[in-house]
């Protein structure tokens, strides 16, 4: 018998075992290692500090996740040996593999800021990227009846690069729904030069903070959290002091990566960014947010890279070689408040455009402008995600970008259609 093993059984993950289950010869077992039993939707974890979602329906059995032929080991992975081919896991029990696949993700890591995780933690400092966190958020909201709200992105890459955006938007509509908008100053502290990193999405997102009286801090890299004063200070000396802290704390790949001598300095794996084999690994592939590479940590990314990765393994079985057909690909609803929401659909070379999606000329979503349609799209995402993305069943979403439907601005093309310009990692 030859070995598939898969570490990570989360989007990325568990949507390749279901996809590979039916394809894969009969002489090949696959495996999948994780050590957490639960499968957390989390795109869900902006809405739950709104009360727009409780944190019971974003989680399910993980078990329930894997289609018939996918043997689930519950355990941690504590090491790749790829001299060896084998993975270490918890205890030092070795799994041998002939072909891997790594979509282990990323977590966020406060510790890495002075200041972040101390006595102030949960108490006026809160994350929304874990449940425990999106909850301690809204229990907080709830008794919070004004004052100076910050949102702050320590550093990129994060996952879902628009959530930080998300949040904002969400709390300023929810301040406004609950009467106590005039009550709370908001800002929106980044490290970018700007609301996004790309100049068309960059200006209608920045237009929304400006509308809704939204106080932007560009290219600020915050360093460290004055606990005593309350206070946010950056790099270069600047303050901003709040009352109540909204973090993206950095964000690291497993530590296993770190261990193995996997990845760089924040334990992403250095990826190929279109075959999606491991950079001086023939048997390794990488995919979801454990890459390093220059698009979006996103769930729609991992699906797209997914059906790459599956038609990769099977070319290496049959004695051919990987094809470099990964764009880059992502696309994300950015929920914007008061029952809307906007789309954006790129790829590595092409940024964020207006236009319709999926349908050319029909849509029903528009991209980057603000509709109730794409905020039903965003809320039909989780019956999408659970019961079509995960499971792996055939959807009509091409997986390459397409520039179909899309209304580049007069003048695009010159600045837009450059490498790197999906670069919203
Ligand atoms: C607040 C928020 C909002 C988001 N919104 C969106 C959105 O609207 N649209 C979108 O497309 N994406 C969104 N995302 C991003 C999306 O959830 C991730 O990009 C996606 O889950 C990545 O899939 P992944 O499989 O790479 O990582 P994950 O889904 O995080 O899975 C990684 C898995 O690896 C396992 N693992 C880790 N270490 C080990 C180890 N040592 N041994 C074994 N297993 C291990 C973990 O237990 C986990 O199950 C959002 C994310 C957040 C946090």
């Amino acid at each position: 018998m030859k070995n598939l093993v898969i570490l990570g059984a989360g989007t990325a993950g568990t949507t390749v075992a279901n996809m590979l289950r039916k394809k894969l010869p009969s002489d090949w077992s696959l495996k999948i290692i994780d050590p957490d039993k639960e499968h957390l939707f989390q795109p869900d974890l902006i809405f739950i500090p709104f009360d727009m979602q409780t944190p019971e329906k974003t989680i399910r059995p993980r078990k329930d996740t894997f289609g018939k032929g996918i043997e689930w080991i519950q355990r941690q992975v504590q090491q790749v040996d790829a001299d060896n081919n084998q993975v270490v896991l918890d205890g030092d029990e070795k799994v041998p593999y002939d072909l891997l696949v790594i979509a282990t993700g990323c977590n966020i890591r406060p510790e890495e800021t002075p200041g972040l995780l101390g006595e102030e933690w949960q108490r006026s400092i809160f994350d929304f990227y874990t449940l425990e966190g999106s909850i301690a958020l809204r229990d907080a909201l709830k008794k919070f009846d004004g004052g100076r709200v910050v949102v702050n992105t320590v550093e990129m890459p994060i996952k879902c690069p628009v959530a930080p955006l998300e949040i904002t938007f969400l709390a300023e509509s929810f301040f406004t729904e609950n009467g106590i908008r005039d009550n709370v100053e908001l800002t929106y502290v980044t490290p970018l030069d700007g609301a996004f990193t790309k100049p068309i999405a960059a200006k209608a997102l920045g237009g929304i903070l400006d509308d809704r009286g939204i106080k932007v801090e560009a290219e600020y890299n915050a360093s460290e959290v004055d606990v005593d004063r309350k206070v946010l200070r950056s790099y270069d000396e600047r303050e901003v002091p709040f009352d109540l802290l909204i973090t993206i704390p950095t964000h690291m790949g497993a530590q296993f990566i770190e261990d193995s001598g996997l990845g760089d300095d924040l334990a992403f794996i250095p990826t190929d960014r279109h075959s999606l084999l491991a950079k001086n690994h023939d048997n390794i592939f990488v995919l979801g947010d454990a890459t390093d590479l220059p698009t979006s940590k996103a769930g729609s990314v991992a699906h797209f890279q997914a059906e790459v990765v599956v038609d990769n393994v099977l070319h290496l079985i049959k004695g051919e070689s990987p094809k470099a057909v990964f764009d880059g690909h992502a696309n994300c609803f950015i929920e914007s408040g008061y029952g809307k929401a906007m789309l954006i659909d790129f790829n590595y070379d092409t940024e964020p455009l207006p236009g319709v999606y999926p349908v050319p000329g029909l849509g029903p979503m528009s991209l980057l402008k603000e509709t109730r349609m794409n905020h039903l799209g965003k809320l039909g995402f989780r019956w999408l995600y659970w019961n079509a993305l995960l499971p792996a069943r055939p959807l009509p979403v091409p997986n390459r970008m397409s520039m179909l439907g899309k209304r580049p601005p007069a003048g695009w093309g010159v600045i837009g259609a450059v490498e790197g310009a999906g670069n919203a990692a």
